[in-house]
């Protein structure tokens, strides 16, 4: 489904993204960790390309996305993205943050894109939200209102780029067991995150980046097994 191959960037003359290569089968769950730093916001974005680099290839469901014939709003338009800070229009209602993309880029009718919203805010337990603004709801819900909007578009594929660690600690598990559960039903997924419970459960990989190369990227089990890289190893038992 998303396949990395051999990408750098640069930002200037400093290398943020060292010949990375992996693959994210379809309907697979990877976890990306590493050092603040190391590249992981970077290697997402490059993803969905809202970052460009400068060699190798990225496809996802077939289209590369450096190529420049690709028509990346539509590409963006089918991999959901969730940010840290939620992003959410602010100026928007809950129910108009859901429809707003739904009935301009997809061409979905008002009601057809309404229709669409009320099921997924029903699925994040939120419809007692919809007329509300972001900025009335908790932390743990606008995260939960971004990942309904991101799934109301229909995505291939999911990334999230630490979506709980803007959390506090009590919410964190309301978003965790949304991403949980998406997984469970088959989305193929690539999310940045230290949560380590949550990939020990629910990933099938974990890559490990550091200083902007891919310095471990093995089956979940194997990852927390006994025999870790020592950059790996180093920065696990930070968090273990
Ligand atoms: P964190 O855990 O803190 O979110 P990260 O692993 O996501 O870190 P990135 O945000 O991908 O790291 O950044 C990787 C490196 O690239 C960092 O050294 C950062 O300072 C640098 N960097 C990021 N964006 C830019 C930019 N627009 N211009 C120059 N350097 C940048
Ligand atoms: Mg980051």
């Amino acid at each position: 489904m998303i396949t990395i191959d051999s990408v750098s960037k640069w930002y200037g003359d400093f290398q943020v993204l060292k010949n990375c290569t992996t693959t994210v089968e379809k309907g697979a769950v990877v976890v990306v960790c590493g050092p603040s730093g190391s590249g992981k916001s970077t290697l997402i974005k490059c993803v969905n390309g809202l970052e460009d680099f400068q060699e190798g290839t990225i496809t996802v469901a077939g289209t590369s996305v450096g190529a420049p014939d690709t028509d990346l709003p539509k590409l963006r338009s089918r991999v959901g993205m969730v940010f840290q800070n939620f992003e959410l229009f602010p100026h928007l209602s809950i129910m108009d943050n859901l429809t707003i993309a739904q009935e301009k880029v997809l061409g979905r009718s008002r009601s057809e894109a309404a229709e669409k919203a009320r099921q997924l805010l029903a699925r994040v337990d939120l419809s007692a939200q919809a007329q509300k603004y972001p900025l009335q709801l908790s932390g743990g819900q606008q995260q939960r209102v971004a990942i309904a909007r991101a799934l109301a578009m229909d995505p291939v594929a999911m990334l999230f780029d630490e979506p709980t660690s803007a959390l506090d600690p009590e919410m964190v598990s309301e978003v965790l067991d949304v991403m949980t559960s998406l997984a469970r039903e088959g989305m193929t997924m690539m999310c940045v995150t230290h949560e380590m419970g949550f990939a020990r459960k629910v990933a099938d990989r974990v890559i490990f980046i550091d200083k902007g190369e891919i310095v471990d990227d093995r089956p979940t089990e194997d990852f927390f097994g006994k025999e870790r890289s020592g950059r790996a190893e180093q920065f696990l038992s930070k968090l273990l």
